[in-house]
């Protein structure tokens, strides 16, 4: 039986009030940008970048620069059709609006991608060089439906630098935590996707490195640029999280047709604790409360994520307990079990297929719909934060060398 290395306790109010103060102090260095467009809302500090903004915004800040309102129209089509990455590309327009877009502190907000790895599979891993130096991974996973003869492109999103939680099995909280992203900082990774595959992304998920919920207007934002911009059908959305008290009541009052996922890991509250440190501040009852209003008001099921950790929480007892855990909560829900993807510095082990494959059967055998992630691009580093701490070990640093190890380059 493999014991979890080495669990450190993270009380959530202790990594809610990292992320304010981490956030305080990532934005205090960012200029003050004027005008701010009637109706962006910021976070804590007015936003200059363009991408993210709606047409409507964007109208309004061509108004509120002296300019036509059908200049925003241009802008909008510059930004989420054309795919201009810089303001002096904007051809289009005039120069003394472009001229006065500089002046005012705007950008249009997109990184160069500093790395990226595509595995066997198609599974591409790339790295985002944020304005600060901060390495952000962003992951695109190509699936073929022969059955439909389409083909899906889907985007697996960081919310965050690093992550507070500390899951004990995840590489991206070892790495430490460094600030939220800001919404053009989450959109932009969904249009390097695309750039990469030459491919429409069909859908998003919130799974990449951070907490989502621990940023939520943030996300939020950046759904709503992706649905109402981009045009992701919300249903092709699932937002994850491994349950920050209060926010999944907020996130349900949006009323969005998108999917919660909620990362469990195990059926009891003792377990739970020893896996997800966090989880301290939020005892299982409430969460599974949470989950249950969530169905209610929304409509849509819940999924349960679960990483099966060889000897610690994969065995037929867990499944029964899941089961009878999830069976309480009534219906509404999906389990999506992920075998355990290795990581450097954990000494955590992967089940062998035969263990996973009894867990399901536990479940289906009580009723539960079970899936099983199948794991994408490990040779690309699958797990989250594993190519990012193979860079920038921790977000506050700076970039450390490249590693030598061996790998496709699909762009530098
Ligand atoms: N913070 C959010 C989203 C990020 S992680 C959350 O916890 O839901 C997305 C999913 O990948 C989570 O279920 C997480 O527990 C899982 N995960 C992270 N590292 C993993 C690893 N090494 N092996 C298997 N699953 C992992």
């Amino acid at each position: 039986m493999a014991a979890p290395q080495h669990v450190r306790a993270a009380p959530l109010a202790r990594a809610l009030r990292a992320t304010a103060t981490a956030t305080a102090t990532a934005t205090a260095s960012v200029p003050v940008p004027v005008p701010v467009p009637a109706g962006i809302k910021s976070q804590g500090t007015s936003r200059r970048a363009l991408l993210g903004l709606s047409e409507p915004q964007l109208r309004q800040l061509a108004i509120d620069l002296g300019q036509q309102s059908y200049r925003g129209k241009q802008l909008h089509d510059l930004l989420y059709k054309s795919r201009a990455k810089q303001i002096q590309e904007f051809n289009h327009v005039p120069k003394a609006f472009r001229e006065a877009l500089l002046g005012a502190g705007w950008s249009v907000g997109r990184s160069p991608v500093h790395h990226a790895v595509t595995a066997s599979d198609g599974t591409t891993k790339i790295l985002l060089k944020l304005e600060d130096n901060r390495l952000i991974e962003t992951v695109g996973i190509p699936v073929d439906d022969d059955n439909k003869g389409s083909s899906r492109l889907t985007a697996c999103v960081s919310s965050q630098v690093g992550c507070p939680l500390r899951c004990s099995f995840c590489a991206t909280g070892k790495g430490g935590f460094a600030r939220n992203l800001q919404p053009h900082e989450i959109v932009e990774q969904v249009l390097a996707i695309e750039e990469t595959f030459k491919h429409r992304v069909t859908n998003v998920v919130f799974m990449g490195m951070g907490e989502p919920m621990m940023n939520l207007k943030s996300v939020l934002e950046a759904h709503q640029c992706f649905n109402k911009e981009l045009k992701i059908g919300q249903r092709m959305m699932t937002i994850s999280t491994v349950g920050v008290p209060n926010t999944i009541k907020m996130l349900a009052s949006h009323k969005l047709q998108s999917t919660l996922a909620v990362s469990l890991h195990a059926p009891n509250q003792k377990l739970r604790e020893t896996i997800v440190p966090s989880a301290k501040s939020y005892p299982l009852g409430a969460l599974m409360d949470d989950c249950k209003s969530y169905f209610l008001e929304t409509g849509r099921r819940v999924s349960f994520e679960y990483t099966l950790l060889a000897g610690i929480n994969d065995e037929k007892e867990h499944a029964e307990e899941l089961a009878e855990l999830l069976r309480m909560c009534g219906g509404g829900y999906h389990v999506n079990l992920i075998p355990y993807n290795p990581i450097e510095g954990s000494e955590y082990k992967r089940p062998y297929r035969k263990v996973v494959q009894a867990f399901v059967d536990a479940l289906e055998a009580r009723k539960i719909t079970v899936s099983v992630r199948r794991t994408r691009g490990l040779d690309a580093n699958a797990a989250c934060g594993q190519l990012r701490n193979e860079f920038q070990k921790n977000p506050l640093l700076e970039i450390e060398p490249s590693p030598s190890t061996e790998r496709t380059l699909v762009a530098a």
